[in-house]
């Protein structure tokens, strides 16, 4: 059976050293965040994923959940008593404002616990995390008779939230939407239509559920202009605030997937179901637009986390699996063979692994600290500029960071050789479970569209020029120093080839938007893997100044270092030959017509 244990050691030092969390403690929540109470959140918090959440983790996936002849759903052996653990501890509440019940401390440690979580068991995790998005939304858009009748319940666990976008002719596409929703003259209105692959959309962990529901007015644009956000109770509410009558949604079926089984992915027919709006008329989507951007980069913490999970369990592997022999002779010449973890082949897979885990942990991290100081930052122009850092990379932390968190997840899978194929052993569950981030919340080519043709361009391309000028000062401030310059300098080659790429991308893209299209994934890739360079080369100076101020924990910042060097080695290249591809355009991509595709007569 596999196991977890929470990387506490690497959190601490991102949380306490890289994003220096104590030195925002002037700000509101921060102050809250003290040395003890961050600790205790990372040692506690950490505990609670590896001996609650990581145990049901491959049960629930031989299990999965169960839809009854009455529509209701039961979720896997252990996951309504760990949730009942979850809610108990107060895990969800974290980051929750104080004013609805939560504990008001940084977004940083909310995403913190939201690793753990997932990592020990990602299909557990999408019930809070589903719940959290949910609440961005009523707490954006809700009004406050919405805002008092379902946060407190919400943030506590008591009940759980899904959001509803998807219908079968539509996904991508959301002015597709046909589910209706007619007014009833009382202020509530009639919502009737069919919403598939619906994330926690019906089980048994809480009282009632609070669907967010994408909808159509009469007469409504028949396009994403005519989008209505509404919330629909499974149960009514009283007005004492208990919970009343059935509504008219029930669950149709629930899906058979590759992973994530102990999460119900959910038919959801509503029949006339009660439902009241959220925000203004026809501006579903914006408010959506919320609840999304909050879930996207949990669906990015999704990748590192099964990447996360993979990487020690191959780590343990490698160690204890012999076969062959060191290429520079026996490595351990008593035994019979070496341990795998000689290879430098399985150490090409394992040091990918390390490099791309500790460095998408910072970037998500950092991510989440810039959540924090878009709402908390004390001046209007910090909290613009954290909100224009955090809206370009969410596409990046999303988009990039599944799809390597899905490399790395298989990768893992092969330092087990066959037994990695093999279900009892584990491997193959984070591989599955891995695949649905790159998926869901917009597909990875959808999150590569956004990233290049709506953020790069906005505001005259105000972003991406913060973005550059922010890694081109980390560059300069390293360059000189004997142990960085190295690094910084291959680092500046990197961003140099994605400024050649946007540079491209402004040139080229105008007159044909297809090269925008055919480019706009290597362009994603390009950013992710310059980012976390920018993280690494962070990080390196953290240990470097570490070690410099003679610490009693030598080997971590020395590790730190290698794997800095390593990333800048073997990462950054691939940045020049994205580039070209991105240059090639889009005519080669489109050249064939459809009778081409056809491999028969
Ligand atoms: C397990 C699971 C859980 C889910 N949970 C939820 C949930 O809780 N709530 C919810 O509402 N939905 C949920 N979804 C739905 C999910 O968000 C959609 O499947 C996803 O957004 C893609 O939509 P689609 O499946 O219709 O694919 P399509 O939109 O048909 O896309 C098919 C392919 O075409 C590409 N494509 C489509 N349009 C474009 C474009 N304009 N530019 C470039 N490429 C494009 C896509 O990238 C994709 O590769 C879930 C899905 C699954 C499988």
């Amino acid at each position: 059976m596999p196991t977890y244990t929470a990387p506490t050691r690497d959190t601490r030092f991102l949380v306490n050293e890289l994003l220096d969390l104590a030195s925002y403690g002037n700000l509101p929540g921060f102050e809250m965040a003290s040395p003890d109470v961050t600790d205790a959140v990372i040692t506690e918090g950490g505990k609670f994923c590896a001996e609650v959440l990581a145990p049901i983790n491959q049960s629930g996936d031989q299990e999965g959940c169960t839809r009854h002849e009455d529509g209701s759903v039961t979720t896997p052996k252990g996951f309504k008593e760990a949730f009942n653990q979850f809610r108990e501890a107060g895990w969800g509440t974290l980051a929750q404002p104080e004013e609805f019940g939560g504990q008001g401390l940084p977004h940083v440690l909310g995403f913190v616990m939201e690793e753990f979580i997932s990592s020990a068991n990602q299909a557990f995790g999408m019930y809070p995390g589903l719940t959290n998005g949910a609440i961005s939304a009523l707490i954006a858009k809700g009004t406050q008779e919405q805002k008092e009748m379902y946060l407190p319940k919400m943030v506590s666990g008591e009940w759980t939230g899904t959001m509803n976008l998807t219908e079968p002719q539509c996904g991508t596409d959301l002015g597709m939407i046909r589910t209706k929703a007619e007014p009833k003259g009382d202020g509530s209105y009639s919502i009737t239509g069919t919403k598939i692959f619906i994330s926690a959309g019906e089980h048994d962990l809480s009282d009632n559920i609070i669907h967010l529901v994408l909808a159509k007015t009469p007469g409504a644009p028949d396009s994403t202009k005519g989008i209505s956000l509404f919330v629909v109770p499974k149960f009514l509410v009283n007005e004492d605030g208990s919970v009343g009558e059935r509504n008219g949604v029930m669950c149709g079926s629930i899906e058979h997937k590759m992973g994530i089984h102990a999460n119900s992915t959910c038919v959801l027919n509503y029949d006339g179901a009660t439902g009241w709006l959220v925000g203004e008329e026809n501006k579903g989507l914006a408010a959506m637009f919320i609840m999304m951007n909050a879930a996207r980069l949990g669906v990015g913490m999704q990748g590192l986390s099964q990447a996360e999970v993979a990487y020690q369990n191959a780590v343990a592997y490698a160690l204890d699996r012999r076969q062959g022999r060191a290429l520079t002779g026996p490595a351990e010449p008593e035994a019979q063979a070496d341990p795998i973890f000689v290879h430098p082949d399985v150490r090409r897979m394992l040091m990918d692994a390390k490099a791309f885990t500790e460095g998408m942990r910072a970037l998500s991290l950092w991510g989440a600290l810039l959540v924090d100081l878009t709402h908390k930052a004390q001046t209007e122009e910090e909290r613009a500029e954290a909100d224009a850092m955090i809206g370009l990379l969410t596409p990046v932390i999303k988009g990039y960071g599944t799809d390597k968190g899905y490399e790395v997840a298989t990768n893992m899978q092969q330092v087990f050789g066959g037994h990695g194929y093999i279900e009892e052993w584990g491997m193959s569950q984070f591989v599955r479970d891995a695949r649905i981030a790159q998926i869901y919340e917009g597909t990875n080519g959808v999150q590569a569209m956004d990233l290049c043709g709506r953020k790069l361009a906005q505001k005259g391309g105000a972003a991406i020029q913060a973005y550059f000028k922010a890694v081109g000062d980390d560059i300069a401030a390293a360059k000189d120093d004997d142990d960085l310059g190295a690094m910084a300098e291959a680092l500046e080659k990197a961003l140099g080839q994605q400024q050649a790429a946007t540079m491209w991308f402004m040139q080229n893209a105008m007159q044909n938007p297809n090269h925008l299209g055919a480019g706009a994934h290597h362009y994603m890739h390009i950013m992710g893997i310059v980012t976390l360079g920018w993280m690494w080369l962070r990080m390196a100076k953290v240990a470097q100044t570490a070690l410099a101020s003679d610490t009693d924990d030598k080997a971590f910042y020395e590790a730190k270092l290698a794997t800095a060097r390593y990333y800048m080695d073997r990462f950054l290249p691939d940045v020049g030959a994205l580039r070209r591809k991105l240059e090639a355009g889009a005519d080669t991509l489109m050249a064939l017509d459809e009778a081409a595709f056809s491999t028969a007569a």
